[in-house]
């Protein structure tokens, strides 16, 4: 199969690998859809020496397809169905943490693209604890969204708890950011959306958003009259960003911070003055990914509208530099090109 290598220094190799194996309590998944992430483009431009044996192991973690083959002991899928590894983290299952679901948390999982082979690749090998099934009415494109970004943007909403009736607001009109919005604005809540480019505002608002604003807009108001909200969620990992986070809370209210990136912008006194809360996030838990997949389905429309090029493995190079350059819509790979199912 062909698969694409990041030996370091944002360097692409294309190279013809064996399909892997299943293992037991293994399936192989021959990809229809994946996902270009935020992730992949830092991989792609760590040193080589910094990728060390991971300039090996095929990145990508939001794969979308086929069941191909399954290993000894697996039961639940055959080959034929359609399926995401959906989990990112595959937690070792006994673990404290584990034992509470939280697989990203663990300190002996393993990651699709880091330390398991991942989806820039025609097959994907993975754990059948990684692998959901995926309903009729839920297309391929749409469930490349679910595996990573809107999964991202519904822990982060659970982490926040925000309730109906409390305002909200989100920094980062990326997909996680609009993910967010997305389902906020679904769940009843107020939600003003905060992105410097007008473009991304305008998709916040046909996803729901109450009311959008540039930084610089938001940043006045602060100013000028003070600007309360319960909750912000903050995706960009920008510095100014994660600094307004806080300023626009009410006193007592909580930032939940998704956005990588941006070093240390949150200022003890600020926090401490509002009585804050301050928590981090990641990907759902796989108990919470059964609820982004239905929640996937009954809004494959507006999630489409998130979606941007399609790539294949030969214009790889492309795809992760419209990603680095925070370019419009998740890049997908399209498997299907050149083939005849
Ligand atoms: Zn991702
Ligand atoms: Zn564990």
């Amino acid at each position: 199969m062909k698969a694409v290598l990041f030996p370091g220094d944002s360097h692409t190799e294309i190279r013809d690998i064996e399909i892997p194996e299943p293992g037991p309590g293994e399936v192989v998944v021959r990809l229809t859809a994946s996902g270009v992430c935020g992730t992949d483009v830092h991989y792609w431009h760590e040193s080589a020496e910094s990728r060390g044996d991971r300039a090996g192991v095929v990145p990508g973690h939001e794969s979308v397809g086929v069941v191909h083959a399954v290993g000894p002991g697996v039961t639940r899928f055959e080959e034929g169905h359609r399926v995401v590894a959906g989990m990112l983290h595959i937690g070792c299952g006994h673990c404290k943490v584990c034992r509470r679901g939280e697989f990203a948390l663990c300190g002996n999982k393993q990651v699709f693209g880091r330390t398991l082979g991942g989806s820039y690749a025609e097959y994907v090998k993975a754990p059948t604890q990684a692998v959901y099934r995926l309903a009729d009415d839920l297309p391929d494109d749409v469930a490349v969204l679910a595996a990573c970004n809107l999964s991202t943007a519904y822990s982060a909403l659970r982490r926040a708890d925000v309730r109906r009736g409390e305002s909200l607001t989100v920094f980062g009109l990326g997909g996680v950011g609009l993910c967010t919005v997305l389902i906020a604005a679904e769940e009843g809540v107020e939600v003003v959306a905060v992105d410097p480019l007008a473009e991304r505002r305008a998709k916040a608002t046909a996803l729901g958003a109450a009311a959008v604003l540039d930084p610089e807009e938001l940043g006045a108001m602060i100013a000028r009259d003070g600007f309360g909200t319960d909750v912000a969620i903050e995706c960009s990992g920008h510095p100014a960003a994660q600094k307004q986070s806080i300023d626009v809370l009410v006193p007592g209210g909580r930032t939940v911070v998704v956005g990588m990136g941006g070093g240390y912008n949150f200022i003890a006194e600020e926090i401490i003055g509002k009585k804050a809360t301050l928590m981090g996030t990641l990907v759902c838990r796989p108990d919470e990914f059964y609820d982004v997949l239905e929640f996937a389905g009954g809004h494959v429309d507006e999630l489409r509208t998130l979606l941007g090029p399609r790539i294949t493995i030969d214009s790889v190079d492309e795809g992760l530099r419209h990603s680095q350059d925070g370019g419009e819509g998740k890049v997908l790979f399209d498997w299907t090109v050149g083939k005849s199912s």
